[in-house]
């Protein structure tokens, strides 16, 4: 792979800075296990002025009223993203480990393409409407509901989508005139950094708008859920972090906007060709190697069709193409790290000693000497309340569970701490419409229809969430509500 031009300084008040204290960690391809580069390691100090900055933006610049100024500055974005396509795409494969098959969808193109949708909504939205009147004491009143941006966004994003979490949080945030300072993983500085490059280079974004932190710290992202200065944050990664970032955002009342885990099933119903449905669910749990929240990593087969289920997921996960992530034809790359690769492989190992079956993989690949690979993994027999069927593994491992009837199906399915996504597969549309109104999730897909787009709200029941990403919903968690009552 050419050597990358990506960005390496954070985008603190204006500026491309290195590090306050000038350090810097490795960024490296989960792929080759190379060192690809170095980012700035952000310190607390740096995280100290971003927050300034972002707080000084807010209070003291017209950018939350002037909405003519954020359309255009959203616009200048979007075409730099376009401009900058090809080597944010190079960046996400290079540190996320991505394959290139994705990338022309979520990973990378599917958000370019969407950055218009959040600055038509600049000036598109209803910012003002009127109530109608109420009486009060025998005189009428008249009620204006205004929306006005919350404040500083504090905004904290994972490493499995990088590019893509990082516009579904910065897309909305700026468009709805908030100030926001983006701490992204250690593992994928770059596609946060990097659009940084593209905001001082290429925009009129005013100093302190938005900033970028990228560190090999966590402390830093926790520093954004204390901060008093800081009016919300929006958070997506696991549940167990979400939990810490919602009690440290207590103390100060903060409002939290919270993307977490999931542990989504398929339901199999008893009518479906299984020539149709079974291979989806092998295959989906392969994509970008199990590293998304919203794939379904629980199969449900019902009991007399369970080993024929079985067989044939296996025959197709046997099958799917991985490796090299730049190599157009495969679906999953490595995982994201060392030690992902050992928590995948740890859960694996207790999923046998539960008495699960390997019936696919269970271990690395022995044809690819580098990198974090993962086999394609299939277990069976596996209890829904074991461990594995019921922690998010966040690796291409697949729980298979039979089940007795319809109502037991969606018992299992409901089964969980998550609620984030899950399909259906039925000859009967109706039927799968009928349990799909009994799961318990955020999004639901019948017989393999796709629901992402930017105007979809996605988000989670339970521990998989609060409040909604993406869509009217998703803007207006960057929204505070104020009435104003006036005379009639
Ligand atoms: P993580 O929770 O370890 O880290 C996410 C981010 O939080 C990183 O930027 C990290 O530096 C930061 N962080 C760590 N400790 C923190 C703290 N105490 N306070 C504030 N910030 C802190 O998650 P990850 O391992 O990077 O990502 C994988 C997880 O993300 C999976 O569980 C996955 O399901 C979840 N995820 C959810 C969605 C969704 O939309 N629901 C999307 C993608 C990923």
């Amino acid at each position: 792979m050419a050597k990358l031009d990506a960005e390496t300084r954070n985008l603190i008040d204006g500026k491309l800075v290195p590090a306050s204290n000038g350090g810097e960690f490795e960024n490296i391809n989960p792929a080759t296990e190379e060192v690809i580069g170095v980012s700035a390691d952000g310190t607390k100090e740096d995280m100290e002025s971003a927050i300034a900055a972002a707080r000084r933006a807010f209070d003291e610049t017209d950018w939350s009223t002037d909405h003519a100024l954020r359309k255009r500055c959203l616009e200048q974005l979007n075409q730099a993203l376009v401009e900058a396509r090809e080597d944010l795409r190079q960046i996400v494969i290079a540190e996320a480990g991505s394959p290139i098959l994705i990338t022309y969808q979520v990973q990378v193109d599917n958000y370019i393409d969407a950055m218009p949708y959040w600055s038509n909504l600049t000036t598109s939205y209803e910012y003002e409407t009127p109530m109608s009147d109420i009486e009060f004491m025998g005189s009428p009143q008249g009620r204006i509901m205004r929306r006005e941006a919350v404040g500083v966004v504090g905004a904290i994003t994972p490493w499995n989508f990088p590019l893509y979490l990082n516009l579904a949080k910065i897309g909305p945030a700026l468009a709805a005139g908030n100030t926001v300072v983006l701490k992204p993983a250690p593992d994928t500085p770059w596609s946060a950094t990097h659009l940084g490059r593209l905001v001082a280079e290429k925009t009129d974004i005013p100093p302190g708008v938005l900033n970028i932190v990228a560190s090999s710290d966590h402390e830093l992202g926790a520093m954004l859920s204390r901060d008093p200065r800081v009016d919300l944050v929006t958070f997506t990664g696991s549940t167990a972090t979400g939990r810490a970032v919602m009690e440290a955002a207590a103390a100060t009342v903060k409002k939290t906007f919270l993307e977490l885990g999931g542990k989504s099933a398929t339901i199999i119903l008893d009518d479906i060709d299984l020539d149709l449905a079974a291979p989806m669910s092998g295959i989906a749990v392969c994509t970008h190697a199990g590293q998304g929240c919203a794939i379904q990593t629980r199969t449900l087969l019902p009991r007399a069709r369970y080993e024929e289920g079985v067989e044939k997921i296996a025959a197709i996960m046997s099958g799917v193409a991985y490796g090299d992530p730049l190599e157009p034809g495969n679906l999953m790359g490595p995982v994201v790290s060392r030690k992902q690769q050992e928590r995948v492989l740890s859960y694996i190992e207790k999923g046998k000693q539960d008495g699960a079956r390997v019936v696919v993989g269970g271990g690395t690949p022995s044809h690819l000497e580098k990198g974090y690979f993962i086999e394609p993994t299939l277990l069976a027999d596996v209890d829904p309340d074991s461990v594995v069927a019921q922690e998010e593994i966040f690796g291409p491992v697949l729980c298979v569970i039979p089940y007795e009837d319809e109502e037991d199906a969606i018992r299992i399915a409901n089964n969980s701490i998550y609620g984030l996504s899950g399909s259906i597969w039925s000859g009967d549309i109706d039927r799968a419409l009928s349990v799909a109104r009994k799961i318990r999730t955020g999004t639901l897909s019948v017989n393999g229809a796709q629901w992402f787009d930017v105007d979809t709200p996605f988000g989670g029941y339970r521990q998989s969430g609060v409040g909604r990403e993406n869509g009217v919903a998703g803007f207006e968690e960057y929204l505070e509500t104020k009435i104003v009552a006036v005379p009639r």
